[in-house]
């Protein structure tokens, strides 16, 4: 069994158009393997895709799709968390997303996140308290997602890796829907009139999170795009203080509503 950068690695050299035989000498790989792989691409591919991991390549890559990974790593920092799966044996990780169970809309975007960034593998559904557990079992969750540690996410710091800013700095739109679906809301903000006769209503965006990392980061992809916020500190009924940030003005809560919307 070859490690999939090796397999990688041999077919760049035969598509290079280097002789099965050179290949063969170069990279101690017998030539009836070889010629497998070059002429079934899809067998080599899937073969490849079991267990291929970005970051643990002789020279790691991000994960892909870009899009897709900047909106898991929002619902992953808002909502999500890893834990071992099974035997620790196999050393299996599994990556869970509570979904509140009102808005399927967002369970079905969820799943689909986690099946493009870890393609051909089964994701998963748990029922809990009016919540759905998306699952999905990698043993490679904690190299995509390195801000997973012990305790709890506001009790320690959370700082992007070089190469996870570069993709929500890309793709900011998408890590900030990822932070609302998990910890936002758009909601009807009601005025009394001045008349004293009902209310002026109108919609607001607001993410509270108890973390000020997380909150840090919400507030530096809305700085990218130009969107105008403020912050407020939320007394929760337990003794944790919620930072939360409201977006009110007119312009950008209908610039918010082009990439993010009521949950659904
Ligand atoms: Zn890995």
């Amino acid at each position: 069994m070859y490690a999939p950068h090796v397999r990688r690695h041999a077919l760049a050299l035969l598509d290079s158009g280097i002789s099965q035989t050179d290949v063969s000498r170069q990279t101690g790989i017998n030539r009836t393997t070889l010629r497998e792989w070059s002429q079934d691409r899809s067998l080599a591919d899937k073969y490849l895709g079991t267990d291929l991991c970005p970051r643990c390549e002789p020279v790691p890559r991000p994960p892909t799709p870009a899009h897709a990974y900047s909106y898991l790593l929002g619902l992953y920092l808002g909502d999500g968390c890893l834990s071992p799966a099974g035997d620790p044996r196999k050393k299996i990780w599994r990556l869970r997303i509570a979904c509140d169970d009102k808005w399927p809309g967002l369970q079905r975007e969820c799943a689909d996140a986690i099946a493009a960034v870890r393609p051909d593998h089964k994701v998963g559904r748990v029922q809990a308290v009016g919540c759905t557990m998306i699952c999905g079992q990698w043993k490679h969750w904690p190299c995509v997602f390195p801000q997973h540690g012990p305790g709890k996410k506001h009790e320690r710091l959370i700082a992007l890796e070089p190469w996870q800013q570069v993709i929500v700095e890309e793709h900011s739109e998408r890590f900030v829907r990822g932070l609302m679906h998990s910890d936002g809301s758009r909601v009807l903000n009601r005025i009394p009139k001045k008349d004293g006769r009902g209310f002026h209503a109108y919609p607001r965006y607001l993410f509270a999170n108890t973390s000020r990392d997380i909150v840090g980061l919400f507030t530096d992809a809305l700085d990218r795009l130009g969107i105008p916020w403020k912050a407020h500190v939320k007394r929760q009924p337990s003794v944790l203080s919620q930072r939360a940030i409201s977006i009110s003005r007119k312009d950008a809560v209908a610039r918010m509503d082009t990439f993010v919307g009521p949950k659904y």
